[in-house]
């Protein structure tokens, strides 16, 4: 899945055709069959932005298309007119670009809102207390697993919740009740630096994200993998500089 930091990316590309007019096509079939072509055609894209997962692009009017990208979809910003093979889901054609949506497989029309988000991690000053007030009021969940609860904190995926968690030294297994406001804090502090980083470019050190079996950097005992919670992600933690919780057993 696309985390926080890519769709950010894509958004920035996106700008090239922010307060123009656009010309609008759904080349492939899934994406004609939800009329976007007859309904935003010819309208000004007036900001694209990325909460959370989604891309969130608004028109002229009020209406508000939101991308997610899942794990195929990809916004593409080519000059005009530039030949391609296959069916893409949506072209937005401006002046001199066009950008090109391929493989979305969600794409949504609606007027104002979108789906309840938490406060955005990758915003310029994040909302922290918000986010540690949304984290509290979910005392069982264990913590690895709120923190891709996109209606607790928005932005935070598989990869950089590992990360976070391993810089803050908090077990992915404790619970929320169980972690203090300075731990949580320091969590998503972490995720905000590390993915802003990321955004601007940076490749940072992969500290536990897909090191099952090998060495923590920190403290040399061996990083461990497990899925956790209803969507059974894996999460990856050092059992030494993170301990507690309920760690699974193998
Ligand atoms: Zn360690």
């Amino acid at each position: 899945m696309p985390e926080g930091d890519s769709l950010h990316r894509a958004a920035l590309r996106l700008q090239v055709l922010v307060g123009q007019k656009v010309d609008v096509e759904t080349p492939h079939p899934r994406a004609a069959a939800k009329q976007l072509a007859e309904r935003l055609d010819g309208l000004v894209l007036e900001s694209v932005e990325a909460a959370g997962k989604n891309l969130l692009l608004r028109f002229q009017g009020g209406h508000v298309l939101r991308s997610h990208l899942r794990m195929t979809g990809r916004w593409r910003v080519v000059p005009r007119g530039t030949a391609r093979a296959g069916r893409p889901w949506l072209v937005l054609r401006g002046a001199a670009h066009e950008a090109v949506l391929w493989n979305g497989p969600v794409l949504e029309l609606d007027r104002g809102g979108g789906p309840r988000l938490g406060p955005d991690i990758l915003d310029e000053e994040p909302a922290y207390d918000a986010m540690l007030e949304r984290l509290r009021a979910q005392p069982e969940r264990q913590v690895g697993e709120a923190l891709l609860d996109q209606r607790l904190v928005s932005g935070i995926g598989n990869i950089w919740r590992s990360e976070a968690l391993w810089e803050a030294r908090l077990s992915p297994w404790r619970t929320t009740a169980d972690a203090t406001d300075a731990e949580l804090r320091a969590t998503l502090e972490a995720a905000h630096r590390l993915m802003a980083a990321s955004v601007a470019g940076a490749r940072p050190l992969r500290r536990v994200y897909r090191r099952t079996g090998r060495s923590c950097r920190r403290c040399g005992a061996l990083v461990r993998a497990h899925a956790q919670g209803d969507g059974a992600r894996v999460a990856y933690w050092c059992p030494t500089c993170q301990r507690g919780g309920q760690e699974p057993k193998s």
